[in-house]
């Protein structure tokens, strides 16, 4: 039931993502900090200290600034500036008592769909043969990451060796 919930939980967010890139037109590989403006967010960029991806100020003119720790991979930074965006999005900053690893796994899901939209995965894989490698490399993200996501979508891209980067 627990599991059900979150399962029609994390299907609401990926959608509201979809509707996002949709609404703003925006296409893949995301520009990342391209995009602050429409969460009202400035990125920073620091030596924060390793155990710190990055974190979400409130301001007091109701933008945001997204710290962001500059000793991580690219593709970390990535995935952490649009981890940041979803906390905006998913309004996490409003809750008063955060269950904060429920909230983290909700932006997960939120950026995950932001830089590897499902529909776009799906295409490239069914019809162009994209290879894990080729996908993180289009979508500069992590293999890891692009694994997770193909996982998710029951998609084996290994068994199509047609495109090799
Ligand atoms: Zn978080």
């Amino acid at each position: 039931m627990e599991r059900l919930k979150a399962a029609s939980r994390n299907a609401t967010i990926r959608q509201l993502a979809v509707e996002f890139l949709k609404n703003n037109d925006i296409y893949a590989p995301l520009d990342v900090v391209g995009i602050a403006h429409l969460f009202g967010a400035h990125i920073y960029f620091g030596n924060l200290p390793l155990s710190v991806d990055g974190f979400t100020l409130s301001l007091k003119d109701g933008d945001f600034l997204i710290g962001i720790n500059s000793f991580q991979p690219e593709t970390r930074r990535r995935f952490t500036i649009c981890h940041e965006y979803s906390h905006i999005a998913l309004s996490h900053n409003k809750i008063a008592d955060p269950v904060i690893e429920e909230i983290d796994r909700e932006a997960d899901v939120f950026a995950a769909e932001l830089l590897m939209p499902s529909g776009l995965i799906r295409h490239l894989v069914e019809k162009f043969q994209f290879t894990a490698a080729a996908l993180s490399y289009y979508f500069r993200v992590s293999k890891p990451a692009i694994e997770i996501k193909l996982k998710e979508l029951n998609l084996d891209a290994e068994r199509n060796i047609k495109v090799a980067v």
